[in-house]
């Protein structure tokens, strides 16, 4: 097979947690057809190279204070509300007067007119490549047209892959904005028919892919997530959705299915599966992490929105110990920034938060010890201790490798590993608040990128080795 092409120099990834490589020598990636198809280190690396510009491939140098790493997976984003981002978020979430009623149905809603979704999805889109996303995990909205339009308009962009969700919901929604049930179900086939037979090549990772996404317990009655339990299976979809996600919602959905927690509805009824991307997930209740584990559903963590509407902060470094697949999303309204640079920042202060705790006496609390104590009483790690603590080279991980092993797509994305497509951005450190204050290591500088980086840094993005997006 020819190369393509190939970079050298800094080419970082984090293929476990806790492991992170490319930073102390430059690496040579061979990207062929879209896949990368050699890589080396060192000595090997700068031989390598010398070879390849001898053979005429081009060879990409990066610049002191360049970074490449593989593109960023958002494992949770909701497209319409990123007309009200940043707004709402000082509501309760299901309250009348709250961030559903208020912001989040009514926008929603008007994705019913196709041209208008047309233009916001294209736009969400181009903004998530500026920030360097090349993987979304998609809620769209409630119409079968909009959806469509949604899939239309990343093939036509060629990134970042989409996959994406038709929101199922047949009630507890405003009356002009809910669906039948029958109706959404056949809606929700004819578009998992439609997205298959658009997607490109035979074999995944797709450009685009169904989603099967009832909204949430709440609006979902048993009827609907049956028959999408059935077409999750039929079809062999990814599904997603939102999993004790808050205190308001987990009482609700109690009333609604008496004596079940949320986890053992959706395991009911064929929705907690491998992959399932079940978003928030801080109020677990007993036996729900169990239940994510023994059935390989993943928690899409989204840190910045659960600071606002989950009144929690998700254990993930003990989750991750204990084996349940952990991604990262921005959840975009309920969160009000498409930057996973964002994200990994919020999933680093919201660990953080586990391990704030008053000294014995204080006049500001009673608690001596974390407020993670009595929640953590099984786990291994003492409450409040370092096991809480996630770095922020842990933070990327989640960003990149964990949200393709929560996808079951870690063998093709979220590395540089040899076989994996090339899904990647090519940071610049020499723009932004840190350009005046080169670091002095290559760690420093990509730390720099990540606790104070935003678009500005993004010099380039690849989507199945085709640059999608460059400064
Ligand atoms: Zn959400």
């Amino acid at each position: 097979m020819a190369a393509g092409f190939a970079f050298f120099g800094t080419c970082v990834d984090t293929p476990r947690l806790g492991e992170v490589r490319g930073l102390e020598a430059p690496s040579l990636l061979v990207v062929s057809d879209g896949r990368i198809s050699q890589r080396c280190m060192g000595a090997e690396a700068l031989e390598r190279r010398r070879q390849l510009e001898q053979e005429g491939v081009e060879v990409r140098v990066l610049e002191q204070g360049e970074v490449l790493l593989p593109g960023f997976i958002d494992g949770h984003i909701h497209f319409p509300q990123f007309c009200f981002a940043g707004c709402g978020i000082d509501m309760p979430l299901m309250h009348p007067e709250g961030f559903l009623a208020k912001y989040a149905f009514p926008t929603e809603e008007s994705m019913g007119e196709v041209e208008r979704a047309k233009v916001v999805y294209r736009a969400a889109l181009e903004v998530l490549l500026h920030c360097g996303t090349t993987t979304a995990v998609i809620y769209g909205s409630l119409h079968l047209g909009a959806s469509k339009v949604l899939v239309d308009v990343a093939l036509e962009r060629k990134g970042p892959r989409a996959f994406v969700g038709k929101v199922c919901a047949d009630r507890y929604c405003p009356d002009t904005y809910v669906e039948e049930t029958e109706q959404s179900l056949q809606d929700t086939e004819d578009f998992i028919q439609y997205t298959q037979s658009r997607r490109t090549g035979s074999e995944a990772p797709f450009l685009v892919q169904p989603v099967v996404t009832p909204r949430f317990l709440p609006t979902c009655t048993p009827k609907l997530l049956q028959g999408l339990g059935r077409l999750a299976d039929k079809y062999g979809c990814i599904i997603q959705s939102h999993l004790s996600e808050s205190i308001d919602e987990v009482e609700f959905s109690a009333t609604l299915f008496p004596g079940q927690t949320d986890a053992e509805v959706f395991h009911q009824f064929g929705l907690l599966k491998s992959p399932s991307m079940m978003g928030h997930s801080v109020q677990l209740m007993q036996g729900e992490e169990e239940l994510l584990r023994q059935n390989g559903a993943a928690i899409a963590h989204c840190p910045l929105s659960n600071f606002f509407f989950a009144s929690g902060a998700l254990p993930v470094k003990q989750l991750l110990k204990r084996g349940v697949k952990v991604a990262l999303g921005t959840d975009i309204a309920g969160g009000y920034s498409p930057s996973m640079l964002t994200a990994m920042r919020s999933a680093v202060m919201a660990a953080k938060t586990l391990q704030f705790r008053h000294v014995k006496g204080c006049a500001f609390g009673t608690e001596s010890e974390a407020p993670s104590a009595k929640r953590a009483k099984n786990a291994e790690a003492p409450a409040g201790s370092s096991e809480d603590e996630l770095s922020h080279f842990e933070a990327l991980y989640l960003a990149t490798k964990g949200g393709a092993e929560a996808l079951d797509l870690g063998h093709l994305l979220g590395s540089f590993e040899v076989g994996c497509r090339f899904d990647a951005l090519r940071l610049r450190s020499q723009v932004g608040p840190m350009a005046s204050f080169p670091a002095s290591s290559q760690a420093d500088m990509l730390l720099k990128i990540i606790t104070l980086g935003d678009d500005r840094n993004v010099k380039q993005v690849f989507v199945d080795g085709e640059l999608v997006h460059s400064l």
